[in-house]
């Protein structure tokens, strides 16, 4: 962090984080505090008991209002169905048992009205908890939203949300989840930048799919920015700058010309064939987590989608969607992509995507743990309902469907035995749909790459999640910013992994896609084509660029490339060899 002081203005500060979504984007500073309000504990005189519990009933009242008016938005924007969730809420703030617990905390322990409502509230979640009916455990998430946005009126802080902005901002936030990401306005959203959080968390895959430009890791950043700062963030080199100067902002005028200068020459070689310089077709496929996103993909001349999130439904609705509602969704998206294929993957919550009262957030070890398929396979009646849905969108054009997190074989073996429980429960009731649909799995795990030639007996295709693949072949949590630094996708053992799966799946005549981020970037691209991969799959507003640089280089000079990067040793002379690649091939055209 450095800062300097000007006459003219306020002081400048500079922060250095990780470049996460790029773009440059400069507003007004929209601190976006979802965290946990710090509780104070102080005594209060006996004779100010009162004002403590005026002050509660105040902070209830306002509180009361606020989620009428987002439950009146959602409504209005969404679904009354969806609205109906903050009815839950707003019977919390009317319970006159917990009201009247808070109050006689007040007056018995003789606390500070935040510290009662703490307590109070930590015991009734408790409670809920410890509940086997899964409903009424729910209540216990709904309690906690409440509770923490009482707290933040009590002390003061800006509400969560952006549903009250009245101007575009940058958002500043500790750490974002996937269902905040999933919640903002995005239209009010000029960029995002967080303390905490690593390249490949679900909240920044989010951000770059929707062209937000974002800045992770910038340690401190929350606590130093005021309400109303100006803030620049750089999301090519991860820089965020508070109140950045004259001088500064020219600078960055300068970077946003170079920017724009590329995506003229974007826009001109948009409609020329995906292919490398001595005309090899390429296959680009789209990430996608909505039905804007797919409609997106078609756009940038995307030939299928390689990877549909499906979870991102789930989050959205912050409940398990019904089988007609999935199947409704699932249609649209396979509609939206007008006759290429679809690649549906099933359900992969837990890890960074929690979904309240469904996965469990207080696992020592998320990624580690109940996720994806170990979760889908352990719950059959939504593993089931979701498998019929995917199923019966078949109907509607080409899907591929693909399970996620697979780390051995028994797991493949009986999630196919699912889906042929699902097809036969269609069959039996005459319900239409691909008897012949597609089945793969993500490698995305060390024990898959280990197994890959046998897991390709068992599946269509293969698609790897680099994301994780790193974070578990490196052993490097992959939103943790304290050891971001390890998480290194340019690694040897990376490398050797890739090699390993594309490999396997050409001795098994299977294809092979990439679909974790390091698809998107362009410095890859040489070295995944000159390995042999199949097809590449990205967020859709990279997928322009990926098809720029492929124009620029023979998948002769790939190959020798790539075999070049696989006898490095190092990470950093592995990514350096491919920045001077890059960057021998770019800069003249647009210098
Ligand atoms: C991956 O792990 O690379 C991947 C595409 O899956 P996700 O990012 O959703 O975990
Ligand atoms: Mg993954």
């Amino acid at each position: 962090m450095k800062s300097h002081n000007t006459n003219d203005q306020k002081e400048e500060i500079i922060f250095y984080g990780l470049p996460a979504s790029p773009g440059v984007s400069h507003g007004p500073a929209f601190r976006f505090l979802h965290s946990n309000v710090e509780v104070l504990q102080y005594q209060v005189e006996e004779s100010d008991h009162e004002s403590e519990i005026e002050r509660f009933k105040e902070a209830l009242k306002l509180t009361q209002s606020q989620i009428r008016q987002i439950r009146e938005d959602v409504a209005k924007n969404l679904s009354e169905k969806e609205a109906s969730i903050f009815d839950a809420h707003l019977l919390v703030l009317e319970d006159k048992a917990l009201i009247d617990d808070v109050v006689n905390e007040i007056q018995n322990s003789g606390d500070n009205v935040e510290q009662c409502v703490d307590r109070v509230t930590r015991k009734y979640m408790d409670f809920f908890n410890k509940l086997e009916d899964e409903y009424l455990r729910e209540r216990s998430s709904d309690l906690k939203d409440i509770s923490k946005r009482l707290l933040r009126n009590l002390v003061g802080a800006t509400a969560a949300g952006t549903a009250f902005l009245d101007e575009p901002k940058v958002l500043v936030s500790e750490d974002l989840s996937p269902s905040d990401t999933a919640s903002l306005d995005r239209s009010k959203i000029l960029g995002i930048a967080t303390d905490t959080g690593g390249m490949t968390s679900h909240a920044v895959i989010m951000a770059r799919a929707s062209s937000v430009p974002a800045v992770v890791g910038l340690r401190g950043l929350t606590e130093r920015i005021k309400e109303g700062d100006s803030l620049l963030i750089d999301g090519f080199d991860g820089v965020a700058i508070i109140n950045p100067k004259e001088t500064t902002l020219f600078r960055y005028g300068k970077v946003n010309v170079r920017r724009k200068k590329i995506e003229n020459l974007l826009v001109e070689e948009s409609k020329l064939p995906a292919q490398t310089k001595d005309l090899q077709a390429i296959n680009l496929l789209a990430n996608a987590d909505s039905q804007e996103e797919v409609e997106l993909g078609i756009q940038n001349d995307c030939q299928g989608i390689g990877l549909f999130r499906t979870e991102s439904i789930f989050l959205r609705k912050n409940q398990i969607p019904s089988e007609d509602e999935q199947y409704i969704e699932y249609a649209k998206i396979v509609d939206a992509a007008q006759g290429r294929f679809v690649t549906i993957r099933t359900l992969d919550i837990g890890g960074d995507k929690v979904l309240s009262g469904v996965s469990n957030a207080d696992e020592q070890n998320p990624f580690m743990g109940f996720r994806a398929i170990r979760y889908c396979l352990r719950n059959p009646d939504v593993f089931l309902d979701q498998l019929r849905a995917i199923l019966r969108a078949s109907a509607h054009g080409p899907i591929r469907l693909m399970f996620p997190m697979i780390s051995g074989i028994g797991e493949v073996i009986r999630a196919k035995e699912f889906l042929n429980t699902a097809k036969k429960q269609l069959t039996e009731n005459g319900v239409i749909f691909d008897q012949d649909i597609k089945v793969g799995c993500m490698i995305e795990t060390p024990s898959a790459v280990m197994i890959a030639d046998m897991l390709a007996d068992e599946v269509d295709f293969f698609s790897v999640g680099t994301n994780d693949l790193v974070q578990y072949l490196l052993a490097v949590d992959r939103v943790n910013n304290q050891i971001a630094y390890l998480y290194e996708p340019h690694h040897p053992a990376v490398i050797r992994s890739l090699k390993a799966i594309f490999d396997a799946g050409k001795k098994k005549n299977i294809p092979v896609s990439v679909c974790g981020e390091i698809a998107g970037d362009p410095h890859f691209l040489p070295l995944l084509l000159g390995l042999g991969v199949g097809s590449i799959s990205a967020s859709s507003p990279l997928l322009p660029e990926l098809k720029f640089f492929a124009r620029r280089f023979s998948m002769e000079e790939a190959i020798k490339f790539s075999k070049k990067l696989s006898l490095m040793r190092r990470p950093y002379e592995i990514k350096e060899a491919m920045n001077i690649f890059h960057e021998e091939r770019v800069s003249k055209i647009i210098a």
